[in-house]
């Protein structure tokens, strides 16, 4: 692989790293796991996440808050994670190999092109907000709603946290990868969370960009959803390979 960059910074302060990212030609590094899978990469300026006060969960009466420099070896650790919210627990232990866990942050897993997150199906199945912050403004959206418009944020916006309400997470709810290993990126990936009267339904790894099944959260039909999740082929497996599998997900939380 081919890396050319001709200056690269680590801010330690917000302030800081948001002038920097709105100047011309810089680029963002978290984890940097994307790297590893680019064949060459030219940058003016690399800016360095790492070392900025982004890295915690906390919580509050009604919230849980994951800053973008959390590793996702770092939210499995945490014992708010760990103790109270096991449907995030179970679900990101899910992610790839432990090597990579320890190395990719959950701002990284949202803004990645990558279309097999497995974070990013998680978060949108509990309806999360994401926290952007720019040199000149702050913004707080549905996280369906920052996927739907991303190109308008890869240029000088810092996602400072991911907020997830505490009663999105439901008491009935499930998250799958469908891989050919614990290791290896999801070839589907599926969740949902349901109550007395709602449900939500998520679907990543299709492989376009994680989507929620809207109509089929309504209309609870197969149909529906086969049809709304537009599932493709790529060259690991077929379009009806992952409707069969789609089909068998859906039968056992739509019955
Ligand atoms: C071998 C391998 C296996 C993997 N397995 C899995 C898996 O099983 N499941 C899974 O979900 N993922 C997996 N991944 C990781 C996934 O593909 C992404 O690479 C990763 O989640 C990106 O996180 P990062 O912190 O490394 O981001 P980086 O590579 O540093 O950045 C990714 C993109 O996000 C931008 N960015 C990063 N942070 C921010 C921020 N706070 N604000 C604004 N922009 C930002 C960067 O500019 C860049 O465009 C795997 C990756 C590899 C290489």
């Amino acid at each position: 692989m081919s890396i050319q960059v001709e200056e690269f910074y680590s801010p330690t302060k917000i302030k800081e790293a948001l002038t920097l990212i709105a100047s011309e030609g810089a680029r963002i590094l978290a984890g940097s796991t994307t790297l590893g899978k680019l064949k060459s990469l030219k940058a003016k300026k690399f800016v360095n996440i790492m070392k900025l006060p982004l890295s915690y969960v906390k919580e509050d009466d009604k919230h849980i808050y994951i800053g973008a420099t959390t590793t996702i070896e770092d939210v499995l650790r945490n014992d708010i994670i760990r103790d109270k919210f096991p449907f995030i627990y179970k679900a990101l232990l899910q992610f790839g190999a432990w090597g990579i866990r320890e190395m990719a942050t959950v701002g990284g897993s949202v803004f990645t092109s990558f279309p097999w997150s497995d974070v990013t199906p998680l978060f949108l199945v509990l309806d999360a907000r994401v926290h952007l912050l720019s040199k000149d403004e702050e913004r707080l959206l549905p996280l369906d709603n920052f996927l739907d418009d991303k190109r308008e944020y890869m240029k000088g916006y810092l996602l400072k946290e991911v907020i997830i309400d505490k009663e999105n997470c439901g008491e009935k709810r499930d998250f799958k990868k469908v891989a050919l290993s614990s290791f290896d990126l999801a070839l589907l990936n599926f969740a949902y969370v349901k109550g007395d009267d709602f449900l939500r339904i998520s679907v990543g790894a299709r492989p376009g960009r994680p989507i929620r099944l809207k109509e089929t959260e309504k209309t609870r039909s197969i149909d529906v959803a086969l049809k709304e999740a537009n599932l493709g082929d790529d060259f690991r497996v077929s379009k009806k390979w992952r409707e069969e599998v789609l089909r068998s997900l859906l039968s056992e939380v739509l019955s």
